[in-house]
Formats: C-alpha cells, structure tokens, sequence
C-alpha cells in the first residue's frame, strides 16, 4: 500500500500521518524528518540541506528520493511530504514500477491559512521520535520533555512566522500544481484535518 499525504505546510499532515500509523494503517515515511535526521546525525547530505531547509525552500529532487527510496523498498508506506515537484512525481511513479506497488489514494489536507500558520509557529517537535506537540493545544505533560520517549521537545528552526509564509510560497508555485497531475488520475480524496473522524474516514476509503 502507498498512501500520499498532500497539503500546505502545517495543515497537520504529520499529526495525520502518526495516527494513521499507530492505526497500523501503513508505516509513516516523512521526508521532512528523514531530512532533519540527516542533519542531527551530521551527514553530507545534512550538511547540504541545513541551509536550503531554513530558508524554508525546497531540497533537491534526487536528494530526497535517495531517502525515500529505501523506505518503499521495504514497506506499506503513508508518504507524509512527498512527493512535492512534479519531478518527484516521475521519480516516484518509477520506483513504484520497478517495485510492483502504486499509488492507492493521495489525501488532500486542508485547512485554513490562518489556522495554518498559528498552528505552525507554536508547533513543537520531539527531536527523538518526531512526537509533534502544540504549545497552545496539546504542549507535554512535562515541559521540553516528549510524553512519548522522554526526548528533548525543540521547536523546528524553520517554523518561524517568515520562514512558514517562504514555504507556503513554495508549496503555491511548485506542489499544488500536483494535484491536477493526480486528480486526473482520480486519485484525489479531500481530507479536513480538524475532522475528529479523519482517521476513521481514512481506513473506510482505504479498504474499498
Ligand atoms: P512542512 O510540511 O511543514 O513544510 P516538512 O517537515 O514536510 O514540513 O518539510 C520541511 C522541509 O524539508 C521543507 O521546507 C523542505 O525544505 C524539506 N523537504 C521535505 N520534503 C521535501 C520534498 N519532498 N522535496 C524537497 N524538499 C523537502
């Protein structure tokens, strides 16, 4: 199974995607920590992102499939950030053929730009597991500390108020032209992230 995960940046497609993989639906691949992960261990490919991840702009196409390559390889797998350009979307319709998977569903994330951006900028993240947590709505029992494995809770350094508007820019001009690509395809399902029963709704679709 190969689930896509499509949205603007903070309409809470990770909050989705951990639910959807404590449901045991599929396993949750963010490029977005895999890319973070590379930076924290101090790789090469770390050393390359850092700033262009800042600045809150895309990573290179072939960076981020060396990535996510592996992870479809091995699994069922809920895509939570990729594909993003309609490269990556060539890039994964090729892999997926030369594994003998496809592409079950893209779920459209949506949410309200403002709600978006609020959401983002007291957004906090477990820099162990990836927990996300709100510093508004849902913050850790104990302060800087993740309910989940007892990691430090950082806020991201590209989730500041001008960083979030350059990635929504991004995601305007080089993502949301995707959804045409996959809208044709009919695969296309509109997902509202404030939806109690999102997740329920999500398995429903799935199993059809
Ligand atoms: P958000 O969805 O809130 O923007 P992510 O964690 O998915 O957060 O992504 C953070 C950053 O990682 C992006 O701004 C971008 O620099 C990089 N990134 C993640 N996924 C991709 C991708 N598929 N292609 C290019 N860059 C990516």
């Amino acid at each position: 199974m190969v689930v896509i995960l499509f949205g603007a940046p903070g309409v809470g497609k990770g909050t989705l995607a951990q639910k959807m993989q404590l449901e045991g639906i599929a396993k949750q691949v963010s490029t977005g920590d895999l890319l973070r992960n590379e930076i924290a261990a101090g790789t090469e490919i770390g050393r390359t992102v850092k700033q262009i991840m800042d600045a809150g702009k895309l990573v290179a196409d072939e960076v981020v499939l060396k990535l996510v390559q592996g992870e479809i390889e091995k699994e069922n797998v809920i895509l939570d950030g990729y594909p993003r350009t309609l490269k990556q979307v060539s890039d994964l319709d090729e892999l997926l053929k030369k594994n003998g998977k496809k592409i079950d569903a893209v779920l459209n994330v949506v949410a309200d730009e403002e709600i978006v951006v609020d959401r983002i900028v007291n957004r906090l993240i477990c820099s162990n597991c990836h927990a996300i947590y709100n510093k508004k709505y849902s913050p850790p029992k104990v302060a800087h500390t993740c309910d989940k494995c007892g990691g430090k809770i950082v806020h991201r350094s590209d989730d500041s108020q001008e960083v979030t508007m350059q990635r929504i820019q991004e995601y305007k001009e080089k993502t949301r032209p995707l959804l045409e690509v996959y809208g044709k395809r009919g695969l296309v399902i509109d997902i509202n992230s404030s939806d109690e029963g999102a997740v329920e709704k999500i398995k429903k679709i799935l199993a059809q």
